[in-house]
C-alpha cells in the first residue's frame, strides 16, 4: 500500500520535507469493514489545520499517521452487508492506494449518474458545504447581489452558481486574469475581481449598490475590503480563511493587521456566522445530493477540476492549493 504520511507538523507553509511516502502491506478488511482501492483523493484546505497541533473542531493527524482526507474508488473485498467487489464507492480514507473503513460512512455511487471524481467535489463535501451554508446561513434572496471569494475552487464555484440560481447578481474574487475569465465565462457569475489588483476600485465599480451576502473563503485583505461595503442586514458566512492557514502565528491571530471594525455588525445588523460542513451538512447529504443532481442534468451546474497525477505528488500538489495554484477543485488521481 503507498502512503503518505505527516513526518513533521509545518511550520507556516508546509514543505515537501512535512511528509513521508511509505510502502506498506494492504490492510485486510475486518468485521464490518470494507476494502478500497482509491481511484481518486480529493485535496482539501482544512488538511493543513489537521497538520498542527493546535486545538481545534477535529483531532490533529499523528506523527507518522497517514494523511487525512477523503477518497473514491472501487471495493475490492467486503466483510459488511450491502457491499461487494466491483461497488464504486466515495468515503475512502486517506493519502494512500487502499483503505479498510467501516461501511458505515460509505456512500455508493452510479459512475453512470456522474464522473467519479465529482463525488469529491460539486457532488462531495465541498458541494455540499456551498449548498447547506447558503441555506441556512447565506440564505441569499432573488436580486441581492452575493460575493463569492477563491470563486473558482471548489467551494467557491458551486456557491457562486447556486446564488445565480437563486436569481442573485454574483461578483466573484480570484486570482489573476484566467480564473476571473473562467468565473464570468463558463460558471456565468456577472464579475469577477482580480484580488492581485485594487480591490476597492473593482468592488466599487462591480456593486456600487453593495453586498447583501459575503461569502468568505479566504479572510486578510480580502475580507477587510469586502466588510465595510455590506448593506443593511447583510450576511456573511463564515466558510474558511485560507489566507491565515499558514501563519505562524495561528489561525486566530490577526497577524499584525487591524481586523475590521465590528460596529458595523450593530449597525448595519449584520449576521456573521461560521460553520463546518460535518455537523450541519452531512446529515442532510440525500437531500443535497438529489438537488445537485438536478442542476447537473439540466445544464444550469457545470465544474472544474484540477488533477494532479498520481499519489506521489499529493504533497507538491497540496502545497499549491495553500498557494493558489490548482485551478478547481484539487484531487489527485491515484496511480
Ligand atoms: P479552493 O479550491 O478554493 O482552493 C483554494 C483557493 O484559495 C486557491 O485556489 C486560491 O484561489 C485561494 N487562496 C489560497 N491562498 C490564498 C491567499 N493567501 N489569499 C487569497 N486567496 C487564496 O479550496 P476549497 O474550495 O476547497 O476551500 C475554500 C475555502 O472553504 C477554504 O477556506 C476552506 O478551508 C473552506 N472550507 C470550509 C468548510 C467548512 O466546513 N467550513 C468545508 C470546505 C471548505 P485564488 O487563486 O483565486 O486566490
Amino acid at each position: 500500500n503507498l502512503q503518505v504520511l505527516l513526518r513533521r507538523r509545518p511550520k507556516g507553509a508546509p514543505v515537501p520535507e512535512d511528509f513521508e511516502i511509505v510502502e506498506t502491506a494492504v490492510p485486510e478488511p475486518r468485521e464490518g469493514e470494507v476494502l478500497i482501492r482509491h481511484q481518486y483523493l480529493s485535496l482539501d484546505p482544512y488538511m493543513r489545520g489537521r497538520m498542527a497541533e493546535a486545538k481545534s473542531y477535529a483531532k490533529p493527524v499523528e506523527l507518522g499517521a497517514v494523511m487525512e482526507g477523503r477518497a473514491a474508488g472501487e471495493v475490492v473485498a467486503s466483510k459488511a452487508p450491502g457491499f461487494a467487489p466491483g461497488d464504486i464507492v466515495a468515503g475512502g480514507y486517506g493519502w494512500q492506494r487502499y483503505s479498510c473503513v467501516k461501511a458505515a460512512g460509505l456512500i455508493k455511487v452510479d459512475p453512470k449518474e456522474a464522473p467519479l471524481s465529482a463525488n469529491l467535489g460539486v457532488l462531495g463535501m465541498p458541494g455540499l458545504t456551498a449548498w447547506v451554508g447558503l441555506e441556512d446561513i447565506g440564505m441569499p434572496k432573488s436580486g441581492e447581489t452575493v460575493v463569492v471569494s477563491a470563486a473558482s475552487g471548489a467551494v467557491g464555484q458551486v456557491v457562486g452558481q447556486i446564488a445565480k440560481i437563486k436569481g442573485c447578481k454574483v461578483i466573484g474574487i480570484a486570482g489573476g486574469p484566467k480564473k476571473c475569465q473562467y468565473v464570468t465565462e463558463e460558471l456565468g457569475f456577472d464579475a469577477c475581481i482580480d484580488h492581485r489588483g485594487d480591490l476597492d476600485a473593482q468592488l466599487d465599480a462591480a456593486c456600487p449598490e453593495g453586498i447583501d451576502v459575503y461569502w468568505e473563503n479566504v479572510g486578510g485583505p480580502v475580507q477587510a475590503a469586502v466588510f465595510p461595503r455590506f448593506r443593511d442586514f447583510g450576511r456573511m458566512v463564515m466558510c474558511g480563511v485560507i489566507s491565515q492557514y499558514n501563519s505562524v502565528e495561528g489561525a486566530d491571530s490577526f497577524g499584525g493587521a487591524p481586523g475590521p471594525n465590528l460596529g458595523a455588525v450593530v449597525r448595519k445588523r449584520l449576521r456573521i456566522e461560521g460553520f463546518i460542513v460535518s455537523d450541519k451538512g452531512w446529515p442532510r447529504y440525500g437531500q443535497f445530493r438529489k438537488e445537485m443532481l438536478g442542476w447537473m442534468a439540466d445544464g444550469r451546474m457545470t465544474w472544474r477540476e484540477d488533477v494532479a497525477e498520481g499519489l506521489r505528488n499529493a504533497p507538491q500538489a497540496f502545497i499549491g492549493l495553500l498557494e493558489g495554484k490548482n485551478f478547481g477543485k484539487l484531487v489527485v488521481k491515484v496511480d
